[in-house]
């Protein structure tokens, strides 16, 4: 399987990593991606990074489109902070909706109940004590802030993908309920998210190292691991040329779809506990 070759990137940062899609990173110690996707003459972002990305993937998606032609939509593959991070302040500049499986909508809009209900072992262990810690008032203001509630719309996974003709959604449970990503059957381009990533997340030495290699969700912020175990099964059986993940260089060649094929094997037979669940 090939990597693909160093980035010929545009000014802004982004390199074409399959015709018409553009990916800024990996960047920064999670090595985050943001994706550009062009379809026709318009285009969508593909996940917004943290909130700190925001300027320097408004410059990217400028070097690629040109200044003045905003993307029809925003994407997300789900609600985290890594990947929804500048969603808000990018839709507010661009003036355009940011849409999401309906499952990812209570979380997105700040639904506290919602986010204890499809908490991962994370968010148990060390967000929502914090969260309650705070105190309501406090806790109230900084999810109102954080919300998304203005610019988020629900879309239809089975209706085709809101200003991508030509894409399809492949619902991916597991990391988060309402995960999903995104196929391109005509080249089999595939942008995962988190439900695979190319880099190794759940070793830590892997994550320190920035070793490079497929991987499942990140455990600890992951809310069903037998969802999760299906949808690495799901995604193997697109065969994708193009393995676009949430974090890492993405993956080109021959080689992807069986390499995403043994990964898949391997990841529901062993990383299983009895129950099939982990953490809660
Ligand atoms: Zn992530």
């Amino acid at each position: 399987m090939a990597r693909l070759p160093e980035p010929e990137s545009t000014p802004g940062g982004a390199r074409e990593i399959a015709p018409d899609v553009y990916c800024l990173g990996p960047r920064g110690r999670t090595q985050t991606d943001v994706y550009f996707v062009r379809s026709g003459s318009s285009w969508a972002l593909v996940d917004a990074g943290w909130a700190k990305d925001g300027p320097s993937i408004k410059r990217a998606a400028e070097s690629v489109f040109g200044a003045d032609t905003p993307p029809v939509s925003i994407l997300l593959t789900h609600v985290h902070p890594d990947h929804a991070g500048s969603a808000l302040e990018l839709a507010r500049i661009w003036e355009c909706p940011v849409y999401m499986h309906p499952d990812e909508l209570p979380i997105a809009n700040g639904d506290l109940a919602a986010m204890t209900k499809y908490a991962g072992p994370l968010d148990h262990w060390v967000v929502l004590p914090l969260m309650r810690a705070m105190g309501r008032r406090r806790r109230e203001a900084m999810l109102a802030r954080s919300s998304l509630s203005d610019v988020s719309r629900p879309f239809e996974p089975g209706a085709g993908v809101p200003g991508l003709p030509g894409w399809e959604c492949i619902p991916t449970p597991g990391h988060t309920p309402g995960h999903v990503s995104f196929f391109r059957a005509s080249d089999r381009v595939l942008i995962t998210g988190d439900a695979v990533v190319t880099l190794k997340l759940n070793s830590l030495a892997g994550l320190l190292l920035q070793r490079q290699g497929l991987s499942g969700p990140p455990r600890y912020t992951s809310w069903g691991w037998r969802a999760a175990k299906e949808s690495v099964a799901t995604l193997a059986r697109l065969e994708p040329n193009v393995l676009a993940g949430g974090h890492g260089t993405p993956m080109t060649g021959a080689g992807v779809a069986g390499a995403l094929r043994a990964f898949a094997d391997r990841f529901s037979g062993r990383a299983a506990k009895p129950n099939g669940k982990i953490g809660h």
